[in-house]
């Protein structure tokens, strides 16, 4: 007999985790990260057998579809065995695995990823200049990213381009990222910078580049073409007529995406949090390490999502960060 899918107490069916598989990075993004981060004691993380056993346990309650990120997930050791692991639930019952990733480790496993089924990966860049991507990366360079893209576009992998819109740092490069990615045969989505961890609440307001203003732009000098898709999440497309490739917008602050929201989010420490926007959370670790076998791991998860919220709170329309939370992107990997 079937178990009963995970329904939300709005009605929202649950069909898409996200899990993050390490808090560690090989970059330090600046909107992301501070330079010094204290990560986790390597002891409070999930291994990768029990990463395995949470999302064979999502899958068996109806996720359809799995995003693998971080932190940044290919940094994390071994990582490979756990594609190979999760893949065998490829075509009896999941339908996608899929990674968001820096790129920076592409060029090394680009091949290996096509080869176990992954079909499509997002690639986080926000600047196609040498010297600005080593700014707002701190560490990160870019001919490493350039080289793991072209990596994964020789395995088959389809590439979408994922790019924080920042005020006064690519705001003049619109047009470039743009026609790149056309060229490149790349999709291209713009995110609104977030109000995440301890960034300075000023420095954020003034790099804030309302994705409508992005629009407008791009309506200057394009035909955009709405399109009717929608993924559950944050994201909404259109289609320039003129290159006819795709630009998505992901404007969690703006926009009320949360009535069609099919996700939740679980931590490398196995923390479930249902709600990008909200610091709820359900600890999955502690009855997954009670029993090897999943009726407290089932229970668990289907308690936390009865209580997954209708919506969260981040607003910056009062000039201020409200609604901020506390902890950093790469803790629940976006
Ligand atoms: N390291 C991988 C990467 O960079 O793609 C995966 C994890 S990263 C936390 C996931 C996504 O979150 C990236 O696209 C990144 O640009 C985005 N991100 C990080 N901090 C953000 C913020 N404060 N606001 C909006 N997006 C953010
Ligand atoms: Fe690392 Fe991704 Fe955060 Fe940048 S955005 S610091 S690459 S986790």
């Amino acid at each position: 007999m079937q178990p009963q899918p995970l329904i939300d107490p709005f009605a929202r069916p649950i069909t898409y985790l996200r899990v993050s598989v390490t808090d560690r990075c090989d970059f330090r993004c600046t909107y992301c990260m501070a330079e010094h981060m204290q990560f986790l004691p390597k002891r409070d993380l999930l291994s990768l057998e029990e990463l395995d056993r949470l999302c064979t346990a999502f899958v068996g309650l109806g996720v359809r579809k799995l995003r693998i990120t971080g932190g940044e997930p290919l940094v994390r050791r071994d990582i490979m065995s756990f594609f190979r692991a999760v893949s065998r639930h490829l075509g009896d019952g999941l339908d996608e695995l899929t990674l968001t990733t820096n790129g920076s480790q592409l060029a090394r496993f680009a091949g290996e990823l096509a080869e176990i089924g992954v079909r499509r990966v997002n690639v986080s860049l926000d600047t196609l200049d040498p010297e600005k991507f080593a700014r707002i990366t701190r560490w990160g360079r870019l001919p490493q990213v350039m080289a793991g893209l072209e990596a994964a576009k020789s395995a088959g992998l389809r590439v979408k381009i994922n790019a924080v819109a920042l005020k006064g740092f690519n705001d003049s490069e619109l047009f470039d990222l743009v026609e790149w990615c056309a060229a490149e045969d790349h999709d291209l989505t713009f995110i609104e910078v977030m109000p995440m961890g301890d960034m300075g609440e000023e420095a954020r307001l003034d790099q804030y580049w309302p994705l409508s203003d992005l629009r407008a732009s791009l309506a200057a000098r394009y035909t955009l073409v709405d399109l009717a898709e929608r993924t559950g999440g944050p994201a909404r497309y259109v289609r320039l007529a003129e290159t006819g490739q795709k630009i998505g917008f992901i404007t969690p602050l703006s926009h009320n995406f949360c009535e069609s929201c099919n996700r939740v989010r679980v931590t490398c420490t196995g923390e479930l949090f249902m709600c990008l926007g909200q610091e709820d959370r359900a600890d999955l670790r502690a009855p997954l390490r009670a029993s090897p076998d999943d009726g407290l791991l089932t229970e668990a998860i289907r308690a936390a999502i009865a209580r997954k919220p209708k919506g969260h709170d981040f607003d910056y329309s009062r000039q201020r960060v409200a609604g901020q939370m506390s902890r950093h992107m790469s803790h629940t990997g976006g």
